[in-house]
């Protein structure tokens, strides 16, 4: 396996209502690339520290130098997954890291102005960019899905009929899919946050696949450190990683970024997601350029 590796980033978010109220300290610093965190029970410790492509800093707040926007984290990641995807790339993002650390808040963010996550952002920036670019000789066509992965079993959030289990499927070259899952086409973002709102539900039980994702990425930074060239991944253990299959070192350019809480009460969770953050960069994908068949 050559080619890119997976891109990294992780994020630490400001204090929470509870940890405020509960006197929290915080555990995590940055410096540069690089993120430092130390054990509140062994506070004479040396602080482990782990580097990555990018280290955000959101504890604080804009008037923090030192402070990593909404926007920032989308022109270093999303924009660059965006020219990716316009160059004929398969590109992936998806956040890491535990329950309440800022995964949606990264992705999707807030309506207010400037607290956009990367998915607005980046619809708005892919609307944009089609609009200016398109001409007699260059036609685009955008299409969404939108899917939950609930107990193991898929179901279609922009097909409220379609109650039962959908079934993923491989195709031998283009990889996992879900089959008959919809596709809608769309011209503007303002439809894409139209059809996400009418399939947003309650939160997802998606333990299973969490773990597993766990599991394929430990999986494959082994394969990577120990140059082997084949190993068992157990992708089809769980329908999230056979699904990121492709995304997971195959044919695709991915980023992740691990959300972290910086409150010492969540040492432990926090320390794993960094060891997965940093195990995460040693994967490697090998992506090449789509051609469409039909042109
Ligand atoms: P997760 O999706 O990982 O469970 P959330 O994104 O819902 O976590 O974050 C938990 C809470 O913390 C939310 O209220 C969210 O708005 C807030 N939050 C998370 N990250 C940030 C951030 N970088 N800046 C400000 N608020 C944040």
């Amino acid at each position: 396996m050559a080619g890119a590796s997976v891109k990294v980033a992780v994020r630490v978010r400001p204090f929470n209502a509870r940890e405020t109220s509960q006197d929290a300290k915080c555990v995590v610093s940055m410096q540069g690339n690089t993120t430092s965190i130390i054990n509140p029970k062994q506070g004479k410790d040396a602080p482990k520290s782990f580097t990555f492509d990018y280290s955000y800093w959101s504890h604080t707040s804009a008037e923090d130098p030192q402070f990593a926007s909404q926007q920032q984290v989308y022109r270093d990641i999303g924009e660059e997954m965006l020219l990716h995807a316009f160059e004929g790339y398969n590109v992936c993002i998806f956040a890491y890291g535990q329950t309440g650390a800022g995964k949606s808040y990264t992705m999707m963010g807030r309506q207010e102005p400037g607290q956009q996550g990367i998915v607005p952002q980046l619809c708005e920036d892919l609307f944009s960019r089609v609009n200016k670019n398109q001409s007699a000789q260059l036609s685009y066509s955008v299409e969404v899905s939108y899917m939950e992965i609930y107990c193991e079993r898929v179901r279609d959030l922009l097909n409220p009929k379609s109650r039962g289990a959908l079934r993923v499927r491989e195709h031998p070259i283009l990889g996992p899919y879900v089959q008959d899952l919809s596709k809608l086409a769309v011209t503007s973002y303002a439809d894409i946050a139209d059809l996400m709102d009418c399939g947003n539900k309650e939160g997802a039980n998606i333990n299973k696949s969490l773990t597993t994702l766990g599991k394929v990425i430990s999986a494959l930074a082994d394969l990577q450190s120990k140059k082997r060239k084949s190993d068992f991944i157990p992708y089809r253990d769980s329908v999230l990683t056979w699904l990121l299959k492709e995304n997971l070192g195959g044919n695709s350019r991915t980023a992740m970024i691990a959300a972290l809480s910086p409150a010492d009460i969540n040492y432990e969770e926090t320390l794993s997601t960094l060891r997965y953050a940093d195990r995460t960069k040693q994967i490697r994908c090998n992506a090449v350029i789509n051609e469409d068949p039909n042109a």
